[in-house]
Parts: structure tokens; sequence; C-alpha cells
């Protein structure tokens, strides 16, 4: 275990020069360092070639090899297990400005909203009775939101949890904070926490958050930290959290940097140090994310870059890599819904232990759905619909018009289908959705104890 004073620094020179001295490989070569074993064991060196190789022929045999070695990689450690998450959202509101997102604070076109408690609890409530135990909530950088509102939810949503004898997971979704705030989240209940490093570049990262607490970081008195380095205020978090006894998430927003492999290494190598570093198990496991830059519902405001790549042909081989570069059970690839429900779902059979199914990705915006569902038990919705409608002050009752408003609020545009859809997709790719927040120890544990949902 690392002293308390010491945090992993990225290497940036070596990282960057990994980057530039990787070669594309041939097949054999490619063969010959994934035919090591059940679990491959690659050098950082060798994952930016085999990055390298992807990136200039998606469609090629090395490809294929990837896809094939990482999904018998992914029955091996996992079987045919996969744990289901959802976001839910509290607030829009956000003091920082990143020029990517639909929630940045110069973003005038995007109308605000925080939800209140009860509305948030009553999507929680949603998403269990769907199976989805593992429940992330989400804000902007909003002071208000993270300080006093997400430790109220956090102790409620522990309280469902046991009224519904349910073994769920807690997470939460926002700045990156002090170790102090962290240790005060895991006692108002929290299990989790996710942070997105956006990239491992500070010149990018300056270039593309301009502003606000995720520039700059914060202090334990919540005060933005001026003169504060954001950038690694926000990759020394992880370790804050786990020292805090949270589990953590990390991540690159693939496509920011135009420099995908220095991003790839450097992301490896992080998660690396983690795992060595601090006790990350098959039960704590640490969730390798996988933003990509999607556009806005704002499209006018609309900020992303038109020479973009598309990302979705190899998300599932950066997916793929992922799980070849990290192969343990303490390591779980996120797929997640900013691609298409095909790629989401090949990216989750070749490599994904954990993954959205239903997301709405704006404040309230799993209330239609709930309505929907009180409607066909019977039940009068005509009280929460006019409360909607004055919260919304855009849209009449009707709810259809709700859901329009409230998906205007979203944080960028993304992929949504209900979460049955989902199961029957990754069902058809041989994948059991687990109704819980852990990988059972064999998949014929997942088939009989009661805890995986099967289609066929
Ligand atoms: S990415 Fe997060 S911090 Fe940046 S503008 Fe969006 S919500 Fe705010």
């Amino acid at each position: 275990m690392r002293s308390t004073k010491e945090y992993y620094t990225p290497d940036l020179a070596r990282l960057k020069n990994l980057s530039t001295e990787a070669k594309v490989i041939p097949l054999a070569e490619a063969t010959a360092l994934l035919d090591g074993g059940e679990l491959p064991s690659l050098s950082l060196a060798e994952v930016a070639s085999l990055v390298k190789t992807v990136l200039q022929d998606p469609g090629g045999e090395v490809t294929r090899l990837i896809l094939e070695k990482a999904s018998a990689v992914r029955r091996a450690l996992f079987g045919d297990a996969v744990v289901p998450m959802a976001p839910v959202e509290i607030a829009n509101t956000c003091a920082s400005d990143c020029v990517f997102c639909g929630w940045r604070i110069s973003n005038r076109e995007m109308k605000r909203l925080r939800m209140p408690d009860d509305l948030i609890l009553l999507q929680v409530d949603y998403l269990l009775e769907l199976g989805i135990h593992y429940i992330e909530f989400v804000s902007g950088d909003d002071l208000t939101a993270v300080r006093q509102q997400l430790p109220r939810l956090l102790a409620e949503t522990q309280k469902l949890f046991e009224s519904r004898r349910i073994h769920g997971k807690t997470c939460f979704c926002t700045m990156a904070l002090t170790e102090r705030q962290y240790v005060d989240l895991r006692d108002a209940g929290a299990d989790a926490m996710i942070v997105w490093q956006e990239t491992y570049d500070p010149e990018v990262f300056r270039q593309y958050v301009t502003d606000g607490p995720k520039s700059f970081g914060i202090r334990d008195d919540w005060s933005l930290n001026p003169g504060g380095d954001g950038w690694l205020f926000r990759y020394q978090s992880q370790e804050r959290a786990l020292r805090a006894g949270l589990e953590v998430a990390l991540g690159t927003m693939l496509g920011l940097n135009p420099d995908l492999t220095f991003e790839f290494v450097a992301t490896v190598d992080h998660a690396r140090y983690l795992l060595e570093n601090y006790p990350i198990t098959a039960d704590h496991p640490l969730i390798i994310g996988m933003p990509i830059w999607n556009p806005i519902p704002t499209r006018s405001a609309d900020l992303r870059r038109d020479d973009l790549p598309s990302m979705e042909q190899v998300f599932p081989l950066f997916a793929a890599l992922y799980l070849l570069s990290l192969p343990s059970p303490a390591t779980w690839v996120f797929p997640n819904c900013r691609v298409p429900l095909s790629v989401q779902v090949e990216a989750a059979r070749v490599a994904g232990a954990f993954t959205s199914t239903e997301v709405k990705l704006g404040p309230g915006g799993y209330l239609p759905s709930v309505i929907h569902k009180m409607e066909m038990r019977g039940e009068d919705t005509l009280a929460l619909r006019k409360r909607l409608a004055t919260l919304l002050r855009d849209a009449g009752e009707n709810v259809d018009e709700l859901a329009r408003s409230l998906d205007e609020r979203e944080q960028f545009v993304h992929h949504y289908h209900a979460h049955e859809t989902y199961l029957r997709a990754l069902a058809q790719a041989g994948l059991q959705v687990v109704r819980g927040v852990r990988i059972p120890a064999s998949p014929e544990a997942a088939s009989t104890d009661g805890h995986a949902v099967a289609y066929s």
C-alpha cells in the first residue's frame, strides 16, 4: 500500500513517447502477443502497438483476433454475467465550463432544473423495480446539489435497499472532491464514485475545461481553489476516494484528444497503478468507463468539432483492448449508451462486465415512465403531472409534452431503449443481466441462484 502522501503521476513524456514509437503490427506478431496463456500480460508498449494497429485497420485480421481473444477472456473472468447500472440526474446546473458538454455554464440555451428529493427517489424506486440495483447519482458542478442533496439521496436510497431487501450499490458522478468530502459521502451511504478524466494531457484539458471547479479544484470548505490545477486534482480524485473507502471509476473521453494511443495507454497505466496499490477486488471493482464526445440537445450551442472521428466502429475494439490490457475479475469495462445499442451490446459481449441499459440523462428523465407505470396500475397521476409541469414551466400536463421537455435538458444526445430491450439484445449476444451488483461466482451460479434474468 502506498503512503497516504503519494499519488499516481502520469509520466507524460514516457506515455507520449510510447504513442509516437508504437508500430502497426502484423497478425503473426499480434497472435504471439495474445497467445501467452488464458490471460494476456501486455506491456504498455505492446498495448500501444495494438491500439495503433486497430486504429489503422479497424476491420482487419488483427481486429478480429483481438475481439476473439477478449471475448474468451471475458468468458473466463465473468462467464455470461453483466451487471446493469442506471444514472439518476439530480440537477443539470453547473458552475464549470467544458466545451463538449450541454450543461456547461456558458450554454444559455440549456434550460436548468434541479429535481426535488422525492421525485428523484420515485425514479430510483422505478429502477430498482426494473432490477437495476446499481444507482448512480449525477449532477453538474452544483455545490448545493452535491453538498446538501446528494447525502440525503444516498441515505434514502440505502433505506430503499433495506426495505426492498436488495443488496444494491450507490455511486455518484460529479466534480472531483477532497478526501474529507469523500469520507462524508461514504458515511452518508455512498459505495462508489465516478470521475472521468476527459484527457490525461494537461494542455488538452485546459483547452476543453475552461472555468469553474473542474478547472481549479475545490477545498475542504467547498470553496474554489484559485490558481489550483483542476487536471491534477481530478486524476488524484480516485485515490482520495479509495482512501476514503469508496470504489472508483476512471476513463478518458475517447476522441477528445486526437492522440488516442496516448490517452489509451495513460488510462491503462493509471488503472494498473490503482490495482497495484489499493484493495480493489471483484467485489469492489475498478470501473473503466468509455465516454465519447456526443452532440448535445441544444444544437445551436453545440461546439462539437466537425473533424471528430466516429467512435462507433472502434468502440467494441477499445472495450476489448481495455480488458486485454487489464485482465482481472476486479476490472469491469463499462460500455455505455453513447453508442447505438448494437455497438454497446457488442462491446459488452467482448469485454463489458458492467453496462447501462435504460438511460435518461436529464433530471426527472424517468418520470414519464414512472407515470406510465402508475397509470397501468390504475393510479391517478394528475397531481404528479401538474407538479412536473410547474417545475418545467415549458410543458403542459400531457405526458408526451413532459417527456419532450425533460429530454431537452439532457447532458448530451444518447441512445434510449427500454430496459427489456437491452435484456433481450444482451441475451441474444449470450449475456445474462444480473439482478444485483456482483458477478456470480460461475456462469452456472448465474442461471441457478435466482439472481439473473434470461431471455431466449
Ligand atoms: S462535463 Fe460536468 S463539469 Fe463539465 S460542464 Fe458538463 S456537467 Fe459541468
